[in-house]
């Protein structure tokens, strides 16, 4: 059922036809997914249904097989002019941010230090301008007063609030998140979760891996159910989360209650 929405003016991230495969192993079978601005679409479904792979693909961190990558209307190769791309993965990954399971903050710079160091070094930010909007983001997160903290200092929470801010300081146009609260012990998902749906609130326009189905129906305008490498069923979260029609869809969601 799922189809590429038609090129709006407003797309902002569209993956084409997405195939790829790890050696023998078909891991996405074709995927279709546009992100208009300020669009929250959530992508749940089973362990190993490729919804990783697929959101790496997203900003060319995994080079899919077949298919295309779109920003802003523009194919994205690896390099500039690339077999006929438009646009580089650089440009690409400077404008559309990422957030892990795991974090991925630089062990040995401060937390003000992963904040600023994207700026600078990609965006050409003075120190101090980089520092403004640093501590910006990490107040918007709630973590203004960690700013000379180490990571290994910062609970699993913090950490993930500053890669948060951190993405947030390179100014996205549009955010992926795989699985942000799933390394998190429980009583600390819900300080991310508050961060994630702020953004929603404030219009960030972003694409949601996720476990945490209930906040997926509630901040979502559109839920994905990825199985075997396809887009298995797709819907406003009502449809999706509340009302499933599709039998394995429903098989999934049973496991959540
Ligand atoms: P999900 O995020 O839905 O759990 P993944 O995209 O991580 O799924 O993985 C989909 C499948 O691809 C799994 O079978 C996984 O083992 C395999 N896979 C993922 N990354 C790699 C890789 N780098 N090399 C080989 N196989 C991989
Ligand atoms: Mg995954």
């Amino acid at each position: 059922m799922s189809v590429a929405s038609p090129a709006a003016a407003d797309t902002i991230l569209e993956a084409r036809g997405i195939a790829k495969s790890f050696g023998q192993l078909p891991v996405l079978k074709g995927i279709d997914l546009a992100l208009t601005a300020g669009e929250v679409v959530s992508i749940i479904g089973p362990s190993g249904s490729g919804k990783s792979t697929f959101i790496r693909c997203m900003n060319m961190l995994e080079r899919p097989d077949a298919g295309e990558i779109r920003f802003r209307g523009r194919r994205v190769g690896a390099r500039f002019a690339d077999h006929g791309a438009e646009i580089g993965q650089g440009t690409l990954r400077r404008h559309v941010g990422m957030v892990f399971q795991h974090f991925n903050l630089f062990p040995h710079r401060t937390v003000l230090q992963n904040v600023t160091e994207g700026p600078t070094v990609v965006l050409g930010q003075s120190q101090k301008e980089a520092e403004a909007v640093a501590m910006d983001y990490l107040a918007q997160v709630g973590l203004a007063d960690k700013r000379d903290a180490w990571p290994a200092q910062l609970s699993g929470g913090q950490k993930q609030r500053v890669a948060i801010a951190r993405a947030l300081a390179m100014q996205p146009d549009a955010l992926l998140l795989d699985e942000v609260t799933s390394a998190l012990d429980p009583e600390l998902v819900g300080e991310v979760l508050g961060v994630v749906r702020r953004l929603a609130d404030q219009g960030m326009t972003m694409a949601i891996v996720t476990h945490e189905i209930s906040f997926a129906a509630e901040v979502s305008d559109r839920v994905v159910f990825m199985e075997g490498g396809v887009i298995a069923a797709e819907g406003s979260p009502q449809e999706i989360c509340r009302e499933p029609r599709h039998e394995r869809l429903k098989a999934f969601l049973a496991r959540f209650n």
